[in-house]
C-alpha cells in the first residue's frame, strides 16, 4: 500500500511514510472488510461513514506540514485510523466525532494500541474543541497548530479558523454534497491564505457550520 499507492504517487515525506508503515489499517476496518484493508479506496465503517482512501489521508496529512511539537485538531474521528497516523507525527491530537458509537470504538482501539497523546470528544466539530469541566485529563486548549477536517464542509467553519494559531494550517474538503475541492487555509498575521489542491469526495460534515441533518 505504501509503495504503490502513496510513494509511487509522489509523497516522499519520510516521517509520514514511516507512520503509514507503522499504523496497521486492518485494525481500523470492520471484521468483514479485513481482507480489503490495504486496498486503494475508502471502506465502510458502519453508520453510513467511511475510512478514507489511504492516499487521500496521506495527501491531507502531508499538506498539514506537521512538526513534532504541534498540537492538532481533527474533525471526524471515524475509525481512528487517521488519528493514529497524526499521533505518530505530532505531539497531541484532539479529535471530535459526532457519532458516539464510532468515538467510543476508536477511543478503545487507540488506547489498546498504546496511544496516550490522543483526546477524543463526542460533539459537533464545526463548533471547535470545547473545554469541558468534566474532562479533567484534558489540558485546556484554545489554539491548534493544525486542523484537519475529514468530512465535506459547505463553508469554512469560522470557529475552527478562530482556533487556528498564528502560522496554523487547516486542510478540508470544501464544496457541494458530492464534489469538493481540497483546500488548505493558512493563518498569517491574522490573514487567511487559501490554496486549492483539486477535487475530492467525502461524506458530509454535519453540524452548526456544516450541512444540516
Ligand atoms: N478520518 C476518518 C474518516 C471518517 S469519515 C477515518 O479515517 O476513519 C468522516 C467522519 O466525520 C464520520 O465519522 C462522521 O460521523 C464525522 N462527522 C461528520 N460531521 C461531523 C461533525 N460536525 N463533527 C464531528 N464529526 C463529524
Amino acid at each position: 500500500m505504501v509503495e504503490h499507492q502513496i510513494k509511487a504517487r509522489g509523497i516522499h515525506n519520510k516521517k509520514l511514510l514511516d507512520s503509514f508503515l507503522k499504523v496497521e489499517r486492518h485494525f481500523f476496518v470492520p471484521e468483514s472488510m479485513i481482507s480489503y484493508a490495504y486496498e486503494d479506496g475508502p471502506l465502510g465503517i458502519g453508520k453510513g461513514q467511511t475510512i478514507s482512501q489511504p492516499y487521500m489521508v496521506a495527501i491531507m496529512i502531508d499538506l498539514l506540514d506537521l512538526k513534532e511539537d504541534d498540537v492538532v485538531l481533527e474533525i471526524g474521528t471515524g475509525s481512528g485510523y487517521q488519528t493514529a497516523l497524526l499521533a505518530e507525527m505530532a505531539k497531541k491530537i484532539y479529535s471530535i466525532e459526532r457519532i458516539e458509537s464510532l468515538a467510543i470504538s476508536a477511543q478503545k482501539l487507540l488506547k489498546n494500541l498504546g496511544y496516550n497523546n490522543i483526546f477524543i470528544q463526542v460533539g459537533d466539530g464545526t463548533m471547535g474543541w470545547q473545554n469541558r469541566q468534566e474532562d479533567k485529563s484534558y489540558k485546556k486548549v484554545i489554539k491548534f497548530n493544525a486542523i484537519i477536517i475529514s468530512a465535506a464542509a459547505p463553508e469554512i467553519p469560522e470557529k475552527l479558523v478562530e482556533q487556528l494559531s498564528e502560522g496554523g494550517r487547516m486542510v478540508l474538503p470544501y464544496g457541494k454534497h458530492f464534489s469538493q475541492e481540497l483546500l488548505r487555509i493558512t493563518k498569517k498575521r491574522g490573514k487567511i491564505k487559501k490554496e486549492n489542491f483539486g477535487g475530492c469526495m467525502f461524506v458530509p460534515l454535519i453540524g452548526q457550520y456544516g450541512w444540516k441533518e
